[in-house]
């Protein structure tokens, strides 16, 4: 067994001005990582500026991270970074988090080119503050960082782990998400709670985070369904998406993000929803009782009652028969890919998969 979650992790509302002082305490200087438009929009960038302003912290703002960020965005944002920066803070979804830390990692490597982002070696990072936007990916407090490789036609997570030191969750900043960012996101954390629970790395502690989410995931499907949206929604969402996070940083992700990232990749489907399409297929080839066990916990009486809710909440997804093919063959012919998967995987299995999950046309 082992046990490893050093982010300081605070959820509420006001979260960031009642945490001034626990960012201040970063440094003098912060680089700010942020997305084009939602952060402004939902007042979440306004809300770092000002406590930095009122802490006497210089900080740049770079507002350029695109969805699924590539290596190629990542140095843009690198290049422009303040000449001494002693902390960079993550604001958004997934995306900026994400770039947050490969940002931090450069810049803690400053004779280093964008080769160190896919070295396997022991490199420091600067401190990196989380502030979450959306409710699925829990980026602030897992230590990956994923990244669209063009070369390579694909996304992939980088090989170091960096831990933010400190999340600060309002549930609020999801007030001005629309529906299908909430759907998508919220079936992203669903995806990380079904694929830790059935996953070679689960431990004891691991399952406790699922069990508990998973549990609290019940609710979901009503709030999305009928729009609720107040406080205590937002709230679920987020300590759903962070117990995720909190999970898969143990055991990392499994076969349904793997054959998730050339649907991203290719189609531009939104992660989550590429997520969420095998979920319910790979559920079905795992165990059994583990599967119950999902099942009863967030409230599904059959993997096909799971399937129609994901797919009344994200839609159904149609895929070419040559980018399944393309999917299948990589992954059955890289056991790295499956390595977390409890079940055999080879081709037969993966083709089985995409055909419940998918129309293939
Ligand atoms: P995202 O790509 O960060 O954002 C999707 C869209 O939502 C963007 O257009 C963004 O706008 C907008 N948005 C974000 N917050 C909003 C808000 N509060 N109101 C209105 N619009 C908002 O989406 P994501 O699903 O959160 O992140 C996906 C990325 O995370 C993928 O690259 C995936 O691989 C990665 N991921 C990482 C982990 C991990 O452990 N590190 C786990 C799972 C997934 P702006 O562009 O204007 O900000
Ligand atoms: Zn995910």
């Amino acid at each position: 067994m082992y046990y490893k979650l050093p982010t300081e992790l605070y959820c509420e509302r006001n979260c960031i001005t009642s945490h001034a002082d626990d960012i201040c305490a970063h440094g003098k200087t912060a680089y700010i990582i942020t997305g084009k438009h939602s952060s402004k929009a939902n007042g979440s960038l306004n809300d770092v500026i000002s406590v930095l302003e009122n802490g006497h912290i210089s900080y740049k703002v770079f507002d350029g991270i695109c969805e699924n960020p590539s290596i190629e965005n990542i140095m843009e944002a690198v290049k422009e970074a303040p000449k001494k920066t002693d902390f960079v803070i993550g604001i958004g979804g997934g995306s900026p988090l994400d770039a947050s830390k490969a940002v931090s990692l450069m810049l803690a490597n400053p004779d280093k080119n964008e080769d160190l982002l896919y070295q396997k070696c022991d490199a420091a990072y600067l401190p990196v503050v989380t502030v979450p936007t959306t409710c699925g990916t829990g980026s602030e407090i897992t230590p990956y960082s994923i990244l669209t490789i063009h070369r390579l036609c694909t996304k992939a997570s980088l090989p170091h782990k960096i831990y933010p030191s400190l999340a600060l969750i309002d549930p609020m900043y999801l007030d001005s998400a629309p529906d299908t960012v909430l759907k998508n996101t919220a079936i992203d954390a669903l995806g990380h709670l079904i694929e830790s629970y059935i996953n070679t790395n689960a431990t004891n502690i691991s399952k406790m985070f699922c069990n508990h989410a998973l549990s609290l995931w019940k609710a979901i499907p009503y709030i999305l369904k009928n729009n609720i949206r107040n406080y205590e929604a937002y709230e679920l969402l987020m300590m759903i998406s962070a117990y995720a996070g909190m999970a898969i940083s143990h055991t990392g992700t499994s076969l349904p993000h793997k054959m998730s990232y050339s649907l991203t990749y290719e189609q531009k489907i939104p992660h989550g929803k590429a997520v969420g399409t095998f979920l319910s297929a790979y559920m079905r080839h795992a165990d059994i009782y583990a599967c119950n066990h999902i099942l009863s916990l967030c409230g599904f009486s059959s993997v096909h009652m799971l399937a129609d809710t994901i797919n009344e909440l994200c839609g159904h997804i149609e895929v070419p028969y040559s980018l399944a093919e393309k999917a299948v063959k990589d992954i059955a012919g890289d056991s790295i890919k499956s390595r977390n998967c409890p079940y055999p995987v080879n081709e037969e299995i993966l083709w089985d998969i995409y055909k419940e999950s998918v129309a293939i046309i």
